[in-house]
């Protein structure tokens, strides 16, 4: 089994994806695909006038303020847009592909964080109404019926509070729980970068591998969004998953290049 992550920024090709995926999947291969939206959800939400608001930890995490109509945009994109876009690509190439996010059957379960600290001009703030939170929790059973009845889930955030409230997750940290729930062989998390680069944006600064014992030492050299990628890939390791790969979606063949380990492998 493999979990496939697919970000959503700029100059990611979903053809290429899907069509790589429906490839594997027709040759016998179980995946499960997760995949973000935020370059798109940033272009919609300034479209309707409620830009995008991202805060930045004290310990330097930057992640999306999302109040309820933020959350509403957000469930827009991502459960619309892009999950029925990538649903459809997949149909149109033969494979039967089942969306959802991770409110449907409660898939992804976490705890609600109504505030979050963030660093404004210098000074720490507590900004409340957030609907953030993230997964602890991977109810694998709805999963595994629609893979035993050959359906390829296609994932996405929102997750569900344990109250039922749906909460912004990190799609990479989701898909690192999901593989680890599902005791996957392999996690590729895909985005428009070669991989994990020691001196950003300079592509040819790849840092091929990188031993599963020490993944949190590479965190000094990801920026804002890469840290939580490598801290997904850290926990992914840690909870048994062998292999994690950072690899490129943005041509070719991307899962199959990144299971032959183009890009920055983790094992
Ligand atoms: P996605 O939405 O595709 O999952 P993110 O935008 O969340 O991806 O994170 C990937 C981005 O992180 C890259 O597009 C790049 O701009 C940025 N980044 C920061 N530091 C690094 C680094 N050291 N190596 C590669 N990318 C980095």
């Amino acid at each position: 089994m493999i979990v496939v992550k697919v970000g959503g920024s700029a100059g990611i090709d979903y053809d290429a994806v899907c069509a790589d995926i429906a490839a594997r999947w027709a040759a016998g291969e179980k995946l499960i695909l997760v995949h973000g939206g935020s370059g798109e959800t940033n272009r919609i939400a300034e479209a309707l006038g409620h830009p995008p608001k991202f805060v930045t930890s004290p310990s330097g995490y930057t992640s999306r303020f999302t109040d309820r109509e933020t959350l509403e945009i957000f469930e827009m994109v991502y459960c619309g847009k892009m999950n029925k876009g990538i649903v459809e690509r997949l149909q149109r190439l033969g494979v039967n592909a089942v969306g959802l996010s991770g409110l449907d059957g409660r898939i992804f379960e976490g705890r609600h964080k109504d505030s979050v600290r963030a660093v404004e001009n210098g000074k720490v703030k507590v900004l409340r109404g957030d609907h953030t939170g993230t997964v602890e929790k991977v109810n694998t059973g709805l999963i595994e019926l629609l893979l035993g009845a050959g359906y390829l889930p296609v994932l996405t955030p929102p997750a569900s509070s344990y109250e039922g409230v749906a909460i912004n997750v990190d799609g990479d940290r989701a898909a690192a729980a999901l593989a680890v729930a599902l005791k996957a062989d392999a996690l590729l998390l895909l985005s428009n970068v070669p991989g994990l680069l020691r001196a950003y944006p300079d592509e040819a600064s790849l840092i091929p591998t990188i031993p599963a014992g020490d993944v949190e030492s590479y965190l000094e050299f990801a920026q804002d969004r890469m840290k939580k990628k490598v801290l997904g890939a850290a926990e992914a390791v840690q909870g048994g998953v062998r292999r994690v790969i950072f690899g490129d979606a943005r041509a070719g063949q991307p899962v199959s290049a990144a299971l032959g380990g183009a890009g920055t492998v983790v094992s």
